[in-house]
């Protein structure tokens, strides 16, 4: 089920759980201001769900209230971990799903790295 983006924070979701270590991930990258760790569910040969470690419940409340050292160091995170796996030179997409119709189902801001093999158009028709 979607979530409502709008709603607060609420620290009992699972990617709140991750960064507390009380559910395992598969860790890619991990910085002072991110953690990087493969889908549980992979949509793509790699897929990597790039979380700030702020309390964060979508891309709108980051761009809207994180601080811009803290939006500087998510960003610089998600371009360093798509380095690390070797897609600049083949191409890779970033999606971040944002409430009901973005889909979004964790409330915890988290961008998707997709990459492995060609893409296909942006969003099935
Ligand atoms: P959303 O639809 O919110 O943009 O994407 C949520 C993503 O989180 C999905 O791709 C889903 O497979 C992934 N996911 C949900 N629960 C877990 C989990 O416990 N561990 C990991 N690694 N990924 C999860």
């Amino acid at each position: 089920m979607p979530i409502d983006a709008t709603l607060p924070y609420d620290d009992q979701n699972i990617f709140a759980k991750i960064l507390r270590g009380e559910i395992p991930n598969q860790t890619v990258y991990e910085d002072d201001w991110a953690l990087a760790f493969h889908d549980i569910n992979p949509q793509a040969p790699l897929h990597v769900l790039v979380i700030p470690k702020g309390a964060y419940v979508s891309w709108d409340d980051f761009s809207n209230h994180a601080p811009a050292e803290e939006i500087a160091g998510f960003i610089r995170a998600v371009g360093h971990v798509a380095r690390q796996a070797g897609l600049v030179e083949p191409g890779y997409r970033l999606l971040a799903n944002v409430g009901g119709h973005g889909h979004q189902e964790v409330p915890h801001l988290h961008v998707h790295v997709f990459g492995g093999q060609p893409l296909g158009p942006m969003l099935v028709r």
